[in-house]
């Protein structure tokens, strides 16, 4: 029989805080692949697993919460919908105002933000505000923004965003039949994080500060347990890990590239309640864990996503991952929106050949 995957409110609907009746705005996100990743195992000495989120519509999670939030926007007055970003929120933003026929505004620190993120909030058509200042400037704006002009806001201080997002923890379980014994992720504003730990809580009928709507204790549980919640941060970037905001975040993964994340309190509960840690890796090991996984795994990343297989092989070489434990690392966006920085530092000079089969041998010394 003819089956479309229908979005997450609507594959979800029992789980979500929106009625039968109420209207959806969907391009489909959610059902991404949960791929097995075995130069990770044979690294680790577990079962590591990568949840591919550049596989969203607009290439990266945000679509799971942009889903919720603008479908929500629908029950206010407001037209228009803005927010910050360091750039996926934006692309997701505007694809999704697209899709409701709102208009959307979009406040993003100048400068910082990867070409082809940029690319997609101004096909979407976007109002763009370049900010002199950093993501949390932007943040700023955006909320007092919201607060004083018929604007809605759908940042992931917006709650209906992390209902969406909660749905990557929901499709895992689905998929390997029970939570895993570690899920390892990277944390920018902390958002996520927040929202995997409360669709695993609400999954084995929990519920979390951050839950919403009807009560995950009134439906049967469907995992026996949940993860311990390994979050990752930038080097220059990890207020969570140094216990204080930072002033200028600094790191080439621009979507984490955050100095006071919004979800702050939330992260400390999800790592805290799940036994789990926060830790911070290197721009370094950020990009040699995209390399990695492009070259050994077959997945092509964006920087922001690679510091979870770097958190991950940083505690492999620290002793900290458990012999044959399951793992997933949630990799959030596409490596295709930022190619500048993949290619950086390589080789790109490609002399011409002859048009001749002979000649394009010679070249691959076949
Ligand atoms: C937004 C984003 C993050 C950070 O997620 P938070 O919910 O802000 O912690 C990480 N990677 C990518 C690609 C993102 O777009």
């Amino acid at each position: 029989m003819a089956h479309q995957w229908q979005g997450v409110i609507r594959e979800y609907h029992e789980r979500l805080p929106f009625g039968a009746d109420d209207p959806v705005v969907t391009l489909g996100e959610g059902g991404t692949p949960l791929v097995p990743a075995p130069a990770l195992s044979s690294r680790t000495g577990a079962k590591v697993y990568v949840k591919v989120e550049g596989m969203n519509p607009t290439g990266s999670f945000k679509d799971r919460g942009m889903t919720s939030a603008i479908s929500q926007v629908l029950h206010s007055d407001a037209k228009i919908v803005a927010c910050a970003s360091t750039g996926n929120t934006s692309a997701s933003a505007a694809a999704y105002a697209v899709a409701a026929g709102l208009s959307s505004a979009v406040i993003l620190p100048a400068g910082k933000i990867a070409a082809g993120k940029l690319a997609q909030a101004i096909v979407h058509g976007a109002n763009l505000v370049a900010v002199d200042g950093n993501f949390d400037d932007c943040l700023r704006i955006a909320r007092e923004l919201t607060a004083n002009y018929p604007v809605a806001l759908v940042n992931s201080v917006n709650p209906y965003r992390l209902q969406g997002q909660k749905t990557a923890a929901f499709e895992v379980v689905d998929a390997l039949g029970d939570a895993p014994d570690i899920h390892v992720l990277p944390v920018g504003n902390a958002g996520n994080i927040s929202a995997y730990w409360m669709g695993y809580c609400e999954y084995a009928g929990r519920t979390t500060a951050a839950s919403m709507g009807r009560s995950a204790t009134e439906l049967a549980p469907v995992a026996s347990k949940v993860p311990q919640m390994w979050g990752v941060q930038a080097w220059g970037a990890a207020p969570l890990v140094l216990g204080h905001p930072v002033e200028k975040p600094e790191t080439v993964a621009t979507a984490i590239r955050i100095g006071n994340p919004a979800s702050w309190k939330l992260a400390e509960e999800a790592r805290d309640d799940s036994q789990g840690w926060i830790d911070r890796v290197t721009d370094e090991e950020i990009l040699a864990a995209q390399a990695l996984l492009a070259a050994q795994v077959g997945v092509f990343i964006e920087p922001g996503s690679a510091a979870s297989i770097a958190g991950l092989l940083k505690a492999a070489e620290a002793g900290k991952v458990p012999e044959g434990a399951t793992i997933v690392c949630t990799v959030t966006g596409n490596g295709l929106k930022d190619t500048a920085t993949a290619l950086s530092g390589r080789d790109l000079d490609i002399t011409p050949i002859e048009a001749t089969t002979e000649a394009a041998a010679r070249a691959l010394d076949l």
